[in-house]
């Protein structure tokens, strides 16, 4: 990752990678040799900077990590400051899910919770006195006007007529502007910089609009606004921010930021930029995410199956599984696009040791014993987790009538079908071997209904004295012990892997039809009558579940798949390493 060092400060790259210590990303080398050479004396200060204009997604989880994580590993503060200057989309909703998902991924930013208009009279104050040093002026261009003149890429722009107006004039126009004297959108306060610029965001920027919208925190004190590049660097610099971390696409607005800050002479942090995540099967931009909850298409932010850390966590996602994802991807200076199969492998990683293992039959199947006694219940010994020997055993009842899985019978199976057919014994787990002797079908549809076994009472906890082997384990559940629930199967929201990125193209065409089923049958064994909302369990054979924390009523719990076992993550890896 060394050749991708580059703080944008000419000169410095890789100045840290070469000696000898383990590899860093590029971010940490330079935050190593800035304290090397006492830069910020020897402080590392950052923050988070969300724009409470929607809820956070696994993209927002990279950049909360690599900003707290910094401030953990090198003793330093990470601030979370919303960047709160459009009212007209901000929402107090907003502010607080990104309260309550910051913490929740277990960060914490102490007494340091700040908003940009906080500082809304300080930022006034730095632009009365950019207008003092002849650096900004009132400009009544429309905004259309305004785009005209900016020029394009190949061509140089054109100053506005209203660029050589005189200090007097721009405070007054700029207080009166402040004061409500003028419509919305008849004037902008811009910065004085050069209309010629190669970099389109250095041609006289705006840096306030006349905007009459009721502010979340600042309420109708203000009709005028700053705009985001005016405001971010004034804030990083008022908290003295030492590493202003955001992604690339603010690479060509760090001049700008610099600019702002020389200008006024305050403290200077220095902005570094990393590539933003992008996930496979999903969408990573608010305004995407903003369209599929007001057009219905999934049931809320919240929704499973969305990739805002709100819907991770009724998905069942673990704040130890993200913070790992986190870590795995890095961070770089090129985009590329991460297989959402390594964020499912964390979570597994994680679940694997923690999540109890039960016993729930999806699609059920009843079979009755025939020879086990009407009436009789055996408690079955079960390992709570295999992985763990500390999370114990617990009793599972076992009884004539019990529920498989559906997809465990066949009448006609094929070669490699290994589990339950006629004639054919196999085990069910923690029990007894049985063997299908009979195959009851509804007369009139022919769906199998039943099956009739019978049970071999000395193969109790899954072994043959006789030493005979069967070659599968089913799982299964007592009929008259059995918890009904509804269960929520999830799949990948969408069915391609770049949703957003297919010309001409909506995105929303490609939304996976299957990426919700709901089965309202279930059988569980009873340790999951009192199951908690938000608790996790592997189904065994199944994959990871979770009690759903809004859907789910007492001694009636709802049940959300969070990720099946099959690892396709593992797979690839194995691939990759055989092929190396
Ligand atoms: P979006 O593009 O989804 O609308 P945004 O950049 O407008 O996101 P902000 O609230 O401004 O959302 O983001 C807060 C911080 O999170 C910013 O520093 C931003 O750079 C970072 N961030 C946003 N999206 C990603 C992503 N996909 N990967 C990494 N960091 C991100
Ligand atoms: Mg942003």
């Amino acid at each position: 990752m060394e050749s991708e060092a580059g703080n944008g400060k000419a000169g410095k790259k890789g100045t840290s990678e070469s000696k000898g210590r383990e590899s860093k990303d590029f971010i940490r080398a330079i935050i190593e040799e800035d304290l090397r050479t006492n830069k910020y004396g020897g402080r590392v200060h950052t923050r988070f900077p969300p724009e409470p204009n929607g809820y956070l997604h696994i993209g927002h989880a990279k950049s909360i990590c690599l900003n707290f994580g910094i401030a953990e590993e090198y003793n330093g503060l990470c601030n979370l400051r919303f960047d709160d200057t459009n009212p007209s989309k901000e929402d107090v909703e907003y502010v607080n899910s990104i309260i309550e998902d910051v913490r929740w991924l277990g960060y914490d930013w102490g007494d340091r919770l700040y908003y940009a208009s906080d500082y809304f009279e300080q930022l006034y104050e730095y632009a009365i006195e950019l207008i003092k040093m002849g650096k900004a002026y009132v400009c009544d261009l429309s905004p259309e006007e305004i785009r005209q003149y900016r020029g394009t890429l190949t061509e140089p722009g054109k100053e506005s007529p209203y660029r050589n107006r005189s200090v007097e004039e721009n405070l007054d126009l700029f207080r009166r502007m402040r004061a409500g004297e003028f419509p919305d959108g008849s004037r902008v306060l811009r910065a004085k910089i050069d209309m010629s610029s190669p970099n389109l965001n250095m041609r006289d920027p705006v840096m306030y609009r006349i905007l009459r919208a009721e502010h979340h925190r600042t309420g109708n004190k203000w009709c005028i606004y700053p705009l985001y590049d005016f405001t971010h660097c004034l804030s990083d610099s008022i908290e003295r921010i030492t590493h202003s971390i955001c992604t690339l696409e603010f690479e060509d607005h760090r001049p700008l930021y610099d600019w702002f800050l020389d200008q006024l002479g305050v403290y200077h942090p220095q902005q570094i930029e990393f590539a933003r995540l992008n996930l496979s099967y999903t969408v990573l931009s608010k305004r995407k995410l903003t369209e599929l909850v007001n057009g219905g298409y999934v049931d809320g932010w919240d929704d499973p199956r969305m990739p805002t850390l709100a819907g991770l966590r009724r998905r069942g996602y673990t704040p130890e599984s993200i913070r790992d994802f986190c870590d795995r991807i890095g961070v770089a200076k090129r985009e590329s696009v991460v297989d959402i199969a390594l964020l499912e492998h964390c979570l597994r990683v994680d679940l694997n040791k923690r999540a109890p293992r039960v016993m729930a039959v999806l699609n059920p199947l009843k079979v009755v014993i025939e020879n086990f006694p009407e009436g009789l219940v055996e408690e079955m010994e079960a390992i709570n987790n295999p992985e763990d020997p500390s999370m114990g055993t617990r009793k599972v009842p076992f009884s004539r009538t019990l529920y498989i899985e559906r997809d465990d019978f066949m009448e006609d199976p094929p070669k490699k079908f290994y589990r339950l057919a006629p004639g054919r014994e196999v085990r069910l787990r923690y029990a007894f071997f049985i063997k299908c002797v009979d195959v009851i079908k509804d007369p009139n549809t022919g769906e199998i209904v039943e099956l009739r076994c019978i049970y071999d009472p000395e193969t109790r906890g899954g072994a043959a004295p006789d030493g005979r082997k069967v070659k599968a384990t089913l799982h299964w559940v007592s009929a008259n012990h059995a918890v009904t629930a509804k269960v929520r199967i999830y799949d990948h929201l969408f069915t391609v892997p770049e949703p957003g990125a297919i010309k001409d193209s909506d995105f929303k065409e490609f939304i996976n039809p299957e990426s919700l089923i709901e089965l309202n049958n279930c059988k569980l064994e009873p340790s999951l009558k009192n199951a908690k909302p938000g608790s996790f369990y592997q189904f065994e054979r199944q994959g990871y579940f979770c009690v759903d924390t809004k859907d789910s009523t007492e001694n009636s719990p709802v049940f959300n798949r969070s990720v099946a076992l099959r690892d396709t993550w593992a797979k690839i890896k194995k691939k990759q390493e055989a092929k190396s």
